[in-house]
């Protein structure tokens, strides 16, 4: 899953890398898609449920699992990159949240809140915790942040399927929820808004959008849970 995990990279950066106004987000999963198949992996996405590309790509108020297609990228656009990778059994998953270009104040915060929650979360993958203290982590440091954690979403467990027990909700209390033990591997993802929480399903029954449009970072690691410190699977390259 390590190597799972190392591709899933891979292909994050080849899309970072490309990032530039006038680019689609065709053009971007294509990018992913090749650097998956140098890799002599399958994105776990395409075919998921019946999910038409290798890479989700959300812009701005799209929260998660946005369609690529013809749109094309603008000076100051918050682009989610979300990518899954199979590979001998298993899959690895991970997202990070870009800006074409330079990005202004509030876009700027938002990035940084939302990394910073994440590490907030991941810090609390360890064995005998539980799911909540994870949940809290990431919750009480982004409201205290000002923005928002997205409800209807949520991480989940991974290994031999892409979604595994247990949910792993980026709000909730200290304490709820299943025990972490050594040995499970987790996808911590908060999804935050820079407006209020709410978020609806467009009519391509796919991309999550937040209600108020303002927009919508996520940076999602995979995990693995020990006795020590977390393991982060899909570490930044
Ligand atoms: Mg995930």
């Amino acid at each position: 899953m390590r190597e799972c995990g190392r591709k899933v990279r891979v292909a994050i950066k080849a899309m970072a890398d490309a990032l530039a106004p006038d680019m689609s987000t065709a053009e971007l999963d294509a990018i992913c898609e090749d650097a998956l198949a140098a890799e002599k992996a399958r994105p776990s996405f395409k075919g998921y449920r019946g999910f038409p590309a290798a890479a989700c790509i959300s812009v701005n108020d799209e929260v998660v699992h946005g369609i690529p297609g013809p749109r094309l990228l603008v000076e100051g656009d918050v682009v989610t990159l979300d990518v899954g990778a199979f590979f001998e059994g298993f899959h690895g998953d991970a997202a990070w949240t870009y800006v074409v270009g330079e990005p202004d104040e509030t876009a700027t915060r938002l990035l940084n809140v939302t990394r910073e929650s994440l590490n907030q979360g991941v810090a609390q993958a360890k064995a005998g915790n539980t799911v909540g203290d994870i949940a809290y982590a990431v919750q009480s440091y982004v409201e205290r942040n000002g923005f928002s954690v997205v409800r209807d979403l949520v991480g989940h467990g991974i290994g031999r399927n892409l979604h595994e027990e247990p949910s792993v909700p980026n709000f909730g209390r200290r304490g709820s929820g299943p025990k972490l033990k050594a040995g499970m591997t987790l996808c911590i993802e908060p999804m935050i808004n820079e407006g209020k929480y709410h978020v609806h399903c467009l009519d391509d029954h796919w991309t999550i959008v937040t209600q108020d449009g303002k927009r919508s970072a996520h940076f999602e690691h995979m995990v693995l849970v020990t006795e020590g410190a977390p393991d982060i699977l899909t570490p930044v390259i």
